[in-house]
């Protein structure tokens, strides 16, 4: 296991810190005894920083809230003053958009710019760690079979995603390569990058915007009672994507992307962990759809399921590596089948599933 040091003694900024994958971070740092400076675009609102004053109640650590918006040049300034390390975590993950450009390239790359120009500005600043997605090593499953062996590594970059096709995975793309630009142009502060693959697990606050849950949520609600497609992906428990961002940001060798993956899983997968826990009691898939039947049905069922995306993703193997995880940040991956189910429970107990 690398050696981890928390030095305490500076405070550090979480953006985006009412987020489903911030929560779990700022509860770590808050445990460690952190001063945590955590930016949202409401710090009034309870229903999004609740749960996260509470916890700092319980905790060794003390939390700040600042209001700062992705899209407001320099409106992380007073966050980010004296901070040592700034976890960059915020930026949409959401289906629910109108408009790709506004509603997500835009705060994943100004966004990144703002918060970075401000970290140039401000000296105190020693490492910054970036939250970004294997959605910017890859952009449709077809293109795993491209990187060498048929397995991702932290060397791939997406080049297939646009704002036309898998726009949120381009905005993660975009928003990557300028971070990596604007780190390569100076030398007082380090970039580590995390990458991880569909975070999975409960939240620690009721109200959730992660697109996360709206896919967890589909495996139960009925949408897909009669099949899911047949779509490989990589998953990964949200507590240890927040335990990776503590490892990059305090182990001092901490260099590069991470790969944060545990391990590869389908829908289908996904929706027998649940079944071995829930039974029956929800309309959860029990097979796949046939490719051929996606491609005639689908378009009409479903926008998002256009026949470049299908032929593209479905019936296809995905395969990450995740040894650099391991090796370089001492991660040891929690099992999925944990994960989901809590995730699930959480969703009823929330009140947040309910039958079609
Ligand atoms: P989330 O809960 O929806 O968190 C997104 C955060 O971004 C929210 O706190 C939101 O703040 C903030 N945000 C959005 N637009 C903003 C703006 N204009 N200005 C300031 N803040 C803004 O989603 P998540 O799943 O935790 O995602 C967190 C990070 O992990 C993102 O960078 C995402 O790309 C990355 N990631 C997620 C997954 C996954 O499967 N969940 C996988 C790989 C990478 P408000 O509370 O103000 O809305």
């Amino acid at each position: 296991m690398p050696q981890v040091n928390y030095d305490t003694s500076t405070p550090v900024l979480v953006t985006g810190a009412t987020g489903y994958v911030a929560g779990w971070l700022v509860k770590r740092l808050l445990e460690e005894g952190f001063t945590v400076h955590g930016a949202v675009r409401d710090p009034d609102d309870p229903a999004r920083t609740g749960h996260l004053t509470a916890l700092a109640a319980q905790s060794p650590g003390t939390l700040k809230l600042f209001r700062a918006d992705l899209l407001q040049e320099g409106s992380y300034g007073p966050a980010m003053e004296g901070c040592g390390v700034v976890f960059h975590t915020a930026s949409p993950f959401t289906s629910k958009i109108t408009d790709p450009q506004r509603d997500l390239v835009d705060p994943a790359l100004k966004g990144t710019r703002n918060v970075l120009a401000t970290v140039d500005a401000t000296p105190s600043v020693r490492r910054v760690v970036l939250t970004s997605s294997c959605a910017a090593i890859y952009g449709d499953t077809v293109d795993v079979a491209e990187a060498p062996g048929g397995v991702l590594t932290e060397k791939q970059w997406n080049t297939t995603s646009s704002i036309g096709h898998q726009a949120y995975s381009y905005s993660k793309t975009v928003a990557e390569r300028a971070a990596w630009e604007m780190a390569q142009a100076q030398s007082r502060w380090k970039l580590v990058v995390i990458n991880p693959s569909l975070v999975i697990g409960p939240a620690l606050s009721e109200t959730q915007t992660s697109e996360s849950f709206a896919l967890i949520r589909q495996l139960g609600d009925g949408t897909l009672k009669t099949g899911v497609p047949h779509v490989e992906l990589g998953a990964v428990d949200v507590r240890d994507v927040a335990e990776a961002h503590m490892r990059a940001a305090f182990i001092e060798a901490a260099e590069g992307r991470h790969i944060t993956s545990a391990r590869t899983v389908s829908f289908l997968e996904l929706a027998m962990m649940l079944r071995e826990k829930f039974g029956d009691e929800w309309p959860l898939p029990r097979r796949q759809v046939p490719k051929w039947l996606i491609w005639l049905v689908g378009p009409m069922i479903n926008k998002a399921f256009t026949r470049r995306m299908i032929a593209r993703n479905m019936g296809l193997a995905w395969q990450a590596d995740n040894s650099k995880s391991k090796t370089e940040l001492g991660l040891e991956y929690r099992p999925l089948d944990i994960a989901v189910q809590e995730m699930f429970q959480q969703l009823i107990d929330t009140g947040q599933l309910r039958r079609k």
